[in-house]
């Protein structure tokens, strides 16, 4: 408990002593965000809009993305575009970062954020699927931040990748998912300190989420895990303030970053407790 209280205090003292996130620093900031047209994607839109930022939205449907531009523009974004793109082709994650510099000319933040879509629940075996996540999910990251890197070596500019706690901790009823995810953060994580020892002006954020309240996630939880859902909007804030922050890692909600924390302390313990927390009812 001591030791609790004393890393608690030292980490909250040092987010004291740090620079203080100001959304004005936002305003005509050139940004990229990709699985904007629902859920968390959507909603690191509306911040970015409500900012003053300039914004490229992309996802495949087309008739959500032109939605979620125009409610960018009514909440005071300097631009807001487009572009429909499936993230299983390489081309497509390739032409959506030559759009939006070429349109935004230039680019400040880039929020890699989509996810395909995959069942929930015991692993049925299909390699394929794990095939075609990976490129989704993880391939296409890598791609875009590829295309994407030397324009946010000219401008300072931030990477924002956004991870969940299923890429820092081994669950069950993800299996596709959690290998995507922990793919993301070890490639992100070693990319990091390549970025700092070559003195880089771009920083990279990681973000851990836990669960969010997002209409694809209630879905799929369904029957499977009972516990307290998370505003979409409040983990978008902190995906956005953790960038503009330059952090090399952002947590929420609050118990990802102790679940990530004390992960390896009581390996027995802890699986005991996963095993319980997630249902399985053959
Ligand atoms: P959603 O399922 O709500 O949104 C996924 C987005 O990705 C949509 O905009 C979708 O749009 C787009 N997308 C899906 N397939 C493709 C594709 N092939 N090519 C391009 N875009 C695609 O996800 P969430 O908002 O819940 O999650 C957002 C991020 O947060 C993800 O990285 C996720 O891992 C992470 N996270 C979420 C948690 C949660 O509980 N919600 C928990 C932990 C992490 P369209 O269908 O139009 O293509």
């Amino acid at each position: 408990l001591f030791l609790f209280g004393s890393l608690s205090a030292a980490l909250i003292a040092l987010q004291w002593s740090g620079p203080t996130f100001s959304e004005e620093s936002l305003k005509g900031m050139r940004v990229l965000v990709t699985g904007a047209s629902t859920g968390i994607g959507e909603q690191v839109a509306y911040h970015f809009a409500r900012m003053g930022a300039q914004i490229v939205i992309t996802a495949r449907r087309e008739h959500v993305l032109k939605e979620v531009v125009k409610k960018c523009m009514d909440l005071g974004a300097q631009k807001a575009l487009y572009i429909a793109a499936d993230m299983a082709e390489m081309a497509d994650a390739e032409r959506v970062v030559e759009f939006a510099k070429e349109q935004l000319h230039g680019l400040d933040y880039v929020v890699l954020n989509h996810i395909g879509p995959s069942p929930y629940g015991m692993w049925d075996a299909d390699v394929d699927h794990v095939r075609w996540l990976m490129q989704v999910n993880f391939h296409s990251y890598v791609k875009m931040a590829v295309k994407a890197l030397p324009a946010l070596e000219k401008t300072n500019g931030s990477l924002i990748v956004v991870s969940s706690l299923y890429g820092k901790m081994c669950l069950p009823f993800g299996l596709p998912y959690a290998a995507t995810k922990f793919a993301l953060n070890g490639f992100f994580g070693s990319l990091q300190h390549e970025l700092a020892m070559k003195h880089s002006n771009i920083s990279v954020t990681i973000c851990t989420l836990g669960l969010i309240d997002t209409e694809s996630a209630m879905e799929k939880i369904k029957g499977y895990i009972d516990m307290p859902a998370y505003p979409a909007h409040e983990a978008a804030y902190q995906i956005i303030k953790a960038g503009a922050l330059r952090e090399n890692e952002a947590f929420y909600p609050w118990y990802t970053f102790y679940a990530s924390l004390f992960r390896d302390w009581f390996p027995y313990y802890r699986d005991q407790v996963i095993r319980k927390v997630y249902k399985y009812q053959p």
